[in-house]
């Protein structure tokens, strides 16, 4: 036996401290320093009782007794490096009480989506949304029999009406700061709303943008955080992966009888990837969140430029106000409203230099998107209106470069267009 059930490590301190102090005992790895990876498909019962006992705790009839240490069964239900990460995350975010882990962000959302709706259901969700997320609710939930519900991010008290107001409300799905726009949705408000109703309905926050260290949604009575942990979890671009973190340990161990179902858990191998990287998440989304800021102002005023969507620079005071109550910092992306449309945005991409075009955002170098003709291509026409995707907006995400060489290169691709 290698491995976790750190419950034996007490681990007290603040989260950058029990970030690395967490979830993984040493004297199971034979004294390594960094949990061993553990590849194996299957694990090898003690006895057939402790098999027995294993099924029983994994299904969901028999509950683990304090400090009971519990064979492990096959992968695709849990492997000691996914326990290890699922403890090792928990500090970092305000609130959680159990965690787990995916092998992308939308296989997270997919799992949840399986546990929580059913046919007849009605999933309530902000626009704009993650294009992948919009397409999975479209293209899989919809047929499925699942009513689909778009509210506006930005429009508080319209989403608290519509959660209201919406019959078989099973899944409320709040995404801030929205891709690609920034606009912020109130999570407080959300779940105020949600907790109205006799027949409660989960919240849902995508805190990919802003969490774990400048948004706190289970503080704000969220249920579920969830990520993909492919952005500034990770942090470097190499792998994929999901997270989701809850406030009631119940209500995540039945997303995790979903998750062996389906198969969705992170293999060993990114677990260990994903664990290296959780205790410099707060030093990266903080350089970068400062290098996005300086960025922001120095294109301030560029004639190039119709607009920046920035959670600072907002000038609606719903906006203004929400930002205040449930941000931090305004975080590492923004978006351009470049002059000339599509035309204007292309030439900026190709014009760039430093910044690479490419899809995803949360990674050490920066990048370029153009979400009309890209990420958010599905949408029609209509709801790009709607929800401000226009064909001259580029969004970005800001690395660890120097910023300034980062807002040279904007400025001199501008100026090239
Ligand atoms: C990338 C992203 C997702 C999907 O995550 P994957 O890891 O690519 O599956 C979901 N929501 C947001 C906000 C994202 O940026």
């Amino acid at each position: 036996m290698a491995t976790k059930r750190s419950r034996t490590i007490p681990a007290p301190g603040r989260p950058a401290t029990e970030v690395l102090t967490a979830g993984f005992d040493p004297r199971l790895s034979v004294g390594s320093v960094r949990p061993a990876v553990f590849r194996s498909s299957t694990y090898v019962f003690r006895s057939p009782e402790s098999a027995e006992r294993a099924f029983a705790v994994s299904s969901g009839r028999a509950d683990r007794r304090p400090g009971e240490d519990v064979d492990l069964i096959y992968s695709r239900m849990s492997h000691p490096n996914a326990e290890i990460l699922e403890e090792q995350i928990l500090p970092l975010e305000k609130g959680a009480r159990a965690a787990l882990v995916f092998n992308s962000g939308l296989s997270a959302l997919a799992t949840a989506f399986f546990r929580f709706l059913r046919p007849g259901d009605a999933i309530l969700f902000t626009e704009p949304l993650y294009g992948g997320t919009l397409h999975m609710i479209h293209d899989l939930l919809v047929p499925f029999g699942v009513r689909a519900v778009p509210v506006q991010a930005g429009d508080t008290a319209g989403i608290a009406a519509a959660i209201l107001a919406t019959e078989n409300l099973k899944f409320v799905l709040v995404e801030t700061p929205a891709n690609p726009t920034l606009t912020m949705a109130d999570i407080a408000s959300a779940v105020k709303a949600a907790r109205r109703r006799k027949d409660r309905p989960v919240v849902a926050v995508d805190n990919t943008f802003m969490g774990p260290v400048f948004q706190h949604p289970l503080a704000l009575g969220a249920d579920l955080s969830i990520y993909s942990a492919t952005k500034f979890l990770a942090g470097f671009s190499d792998m994929l992966g999901g997270v989701i973190l809850g406030r009631d340990p119940e209500m995540v161990r039945s997303l995790k009888g979903v998750r062996s179902l389906l198969g969705t858990i992170l293999q060993p191998d990114e677990c260990w990837i994903l664990g290296s990287r959780l205790a410099t998440v707060a030093l990266r989304m903080n350089k970068q969140s400062k290098n996005a800021e300086r960025i922001v102002k120095g294109l301030r005023g560029n004639r190039r430029i119709d607009a920046i969507h920035y959670p600072t620079t907002a000038r609606d005071p719903e906006q203004r106000r929400i930002y205040r109550a449930q941000c931090d910092f305004p975080g590492a992306i923004f978006s351009l409203e470049v002059k000339g449309g599509k035309k204007g945005a292309f030439d900026l991409l190709r014009n760039l230099r430093i910044i690479k075009s490419a899809v995803s955002l949360g990674g050490m170098e920066s990048l370029a998107c153009h979400p009309a003709s890209t990420t958010h291509s599905s949408m029609t026409a209509e709801e790009m209106k709607a929800s401000g995707v226009s064909p001259g907006l580029v969004r970005f995400s800001v690395g660890l470069e120097d910023w300034r060489d980062l807002l040279g290169d904007i400025e001199r691709a501008l100026a090239a267009g």
